[in-house]
């Protein structure tokens, strides 16, 4: 689908705000929830690429002078020279008791669904979800549900607490990411935080069209975004190794985008 390569409106700028909506016998249509801008999108004739007819709000067959490129091509490639990793404020950051000083965020997703490998020790100590009869994509089970934040020093996953059940105590093995501090008994249940932080991860990528990959040490975890292209995640991840050092860059497996 159009929108997970495409996650930025190219008029108004927003994030994961375009909807892709196949049509028969007539051009698919591409829509901006933000602007309402509207799109017909066409397989150019003998090539590989697609062009993308401005439609004017009032109707379709006016198009708008001039804003955007045509062809889907220069349209990915203007998306991706203009990437930066730039501050965002977000009501849910700073994380009290969590967030470091001057730590910056740069992405942020409402609802995400972690899976983890089944054999990961963290299930045995954080009160995972119960196993499903088969695993998931890539042997994993669901690990809960929650936010996910793209820092300048880490994927930090803030895990909704299960219904009914406590807080876990640490991971025992090392391998595990660190948790925010165990909520005393009796106290309100506060997000449990899964911190992967850039340096020590091994790989990211993406997997179908709709979840982020990750390994941290040599342990997968999984994030299946929602109305979020984890293309964008990907490619954001590019300009964070980039800050890297270059022996961490080496060992550091990223996806294409
Ligand atoms: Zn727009």
């Amino acid at each position: 689908m159009l929108p997970t390569l495409l996650w930025r409106c190219p008029i108004c700028k927003t994030h994961d705000a375009l909807t892709h909506e196949p049509r028969r016998f007539r051009p698919d249509l591409i829509r901006c929830r933000a602007c309402q801008a509207r799109w017909e999108l066409k397989r150019v004739v003998g090539g590989p690429d697609f062009r993308l007819r401005l439609l004017d709000d009032k109707g379709p067959g006016e198009e708008r002078g001039g804003v955007p490129p045509p062809f889907l091509a220069e349209w990915y490639d203007r998306m991706m020279a203009g990437l930066a990793l730039t501050p965002i404020a977000h009501p849910a950051w700073p994380v009290a008791g969590v967030s470091a000083p001057n730590e910056e965020l740069y992405l942020h997703s409402p609802q995400v669904r972690v899976l983890a490998d089944a054999e990961n020790p963290i299930f045995t100590t954080a009160n995972a979800a119960p196993a499903p009869p088969s695993l998931g994509p890539l042997g994993t089970r669901p690990l809960g549900a929650g936010q996910l934040l793209f820092t300048s020093q880490r994927l930090l996953c803030l895990l909704a607490p299960p219904p009914a059940a406590g807080m876990g105590a640490s991971p025992a093995a090392p391998a595990a990411p660190a948790e925010a501090a165990p909520t005393p008994p009796g106290a309100a249940q506060a997000p449990r935080a899964l911190s992967l932080p850039w340096g020590e991860l091994t790989s990211a990528d993406t997997l179908t069209d709709a979840a982020f990959v990750t390994i941290f040490g040599e342990r997968l975890y999984g994030f299946l975004l929602k109305e979020q292209s984890p293309l964008k995640w990907l490619a954001y991840a590019r300009l964070m190794a980039e800050r890297l050092d270059p022996a961490v860059q080496r060992r550091l497996h990223l996806g294409y985008v």
